[in-house]
């Protein structure tokens, strides 16, 4: 069966492109009725914290991307990965190397100085460690193929291949006894049977390096898929200049997961031409061969719009409680909870609708949560002419003789008022809406006005007219 793993580093964001990898992990996995895991690579004890590890969790959660099984946790897996360096040096498939910084840095310069990428150059992987100063500190390499070539069958960039010249004894375990990084995921992904590992291209490198280990250790590799990163709009690796690039950011700004999600997918994959895809299309529709070669450029336009399509179609009730949630942490919204809820339920319809992220909408519904004296925008206030106040006035007395104050009847009482001073509907939806929401934009006035209720409609007015 087929088992999928991403595998983050702690370092206190989830990356867009990371949250991609694991998006590409997961539907693979999906796709396949295979199991999707988490691994988090915590052996960097410095840049690991808790904090850094619920950053990931959640963020990983609020995207629908739950794992099948609780996460590893890499740190724990140390005991594993030093005995699999030692099982590789009894067996001569590794060697200590005592060379001292200093020595090191020499190689380096020499090879250098000859037009040479800054390779180990292999001193000790022939050599008697008993020609070492007793108690000497070392490091444990592991022995590199040093001719031939190694290729891979990449599921994204087809056949990549290097000369295996090109790749030294690289360290497996440090001076302090603990094992790379490089050498911990091999021993990972080997016990944790992860069949496909699905990555960013910046891991393209290590995964011959890796190599080597697996076939020391005589392990089948697993299948790779190295996808291409996400760049700014402007062709240059996304970085902060660029906007946002992690999760928390994203969200913060008031985008839908649903959304997030779905851009991420299309960028840098793609089926025909559907564009919005729900979970269940996306896990039908993924596979690997729709991934696209090249690195894909972040478009926040394109996403913004893509998140207006997500909000129409989400849930009014869910919509209600993202608004209340950030119109209670201001100041100027002083409406109780309760009311304030049934006013932006009744008018969510409407205010989706005119909305591309939850803080725009959230915006927008402000005016149901503020008491009067409203704040006008200036559009507004110069509605507020002397010959508009006269006609709100006269409106408020028929908007109070209304039996009934739906939509319906609100809506009749305007046309009559309307026609009874010549005058176009929007002569009069105008300053009305400018009344009781300060501003010139708001879904219908009609259910503007079943939104706020008739008592505060008439206080609204008579707050302006008098
Ligand atoms: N921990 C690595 C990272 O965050 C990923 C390792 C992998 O996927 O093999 O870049």
């Amino acid at each position: 069966t087929i088992r999928t793993r991403f595998a983050p580093s702690p370092t206190g964001l989830l990356h867009i492109g990371n949250a991609r990898a694991a998006l590409f992990n997961f539907l693979y996995a999906r796709h396949h009725g295979g199991e999707f895991l988490l691994r988090i690579e915590d052996t960097d004890k410095e840049r690991s914290t808790q904090h850094a590890i619920d950053v990931i969790l959640d963020g990983l959660k609020w995207m629908g991307l739950t794992p099948d099984s609780p996460p590893v946790y890499q740190s724990q897996n140390q005991p594993r990965h030093t005995e699999v360096a030692q099982y590789l040096l009894e067996n001569g498939l590794a060697y200590k190397c005592f060379c001292t910084p200093q020595e090191l840095q020499t190689m380096r310069e020499q090879a250098m100085a000859e037009g040479k990428p800054p390779r180990y150059n292999g001193y000790w992987r022939n050599r008697d460690p008993s020609e070492a100063p007793a108690g000497a500190p070392y490091v444990v390499r592991i022995k590199a193929p040093q001719e031939g070539e190694t290729m891979i069958q990449d599921l994204v960039q087809g056949e990549v291949q290097v000369a295996n010249a090109e790749l030294d004894d690289m360290i497996i375990l440090r001076t302090d006894g603990t094992p790379t990084y490089l050498h911990a995921v091999v021993c990972d992904d080997h016990d944790m049977g992860i069949t496909h590992v699905i990555r960013g291209d910046d891991h393209l490198t290590n995964t011959f390096r890796q190599l080597v280990i697996y076939r020391a250790m005589g392990w089948a590799p697993p299948a790779f898929a190295h996808l291409p990163l996400i760049h700014g709009p402007d062709g240059a690796k996304l970085s902060k200049r660029h906007g946002a690039q992690s999760v928390v950011e994203f969200r913060e700004m008031g985008f839908l997961p649903e959304a997030l999600c779905n851009y991420l997918l299309r960028l840098g994959w793609g089926h025909g031409d559907a564009e919005i895809l729900n979970r269940e299309e996306q896990i039908a529709l993924f596979d690997l061969d729709g991934v696209g070669r090249s690195p894909s450029r972040m478009d926040y336009t394109k996403l913004t719009h893509l998140n207006g399509v997500w909000m129409r179609q989400a849930d009014n009730t869910r919509l209600t409680e993202e608004t209340l949630k950030r119109l209670t942490l201001r100041k100027d919204i002083t409406v109780p909870p309760p009311l304030l809820t049934q006013r932006i339920l009744t008018l969510m319809p409407g205010l989706k609708e005119r909305a591309k992220t939850l803080i725009e909408l959230a915006d927008n519904a402000a005016f149901l949560g503020q008491k009067t004296p409203l704040p006008f925008d200036p559009k507004a206030e110069k509605l507020l002419t002397e010959e508009n106040i006269t006609l709100l006035q006269q409106l408020a007395q028929a908007l109070n003789a209304l039996t009934r104050f739906e939509r319906e009847d609100i809506d009749q009482c305007l046309r009559a008022f309307a026609e009874q001073h010549t005058l176009k509907l929007g002569k009069i939806a105008q300053p009305l809406r400018a009344a009781v929401t300060g501003s010139t934009s708001s879904p219908g006035i009609d259910d503007t006005l079943v939104a706020l209720g008739r008592e505060e409609v008439l206080a609204r007015i008579h707050a302006v007219t008098h």
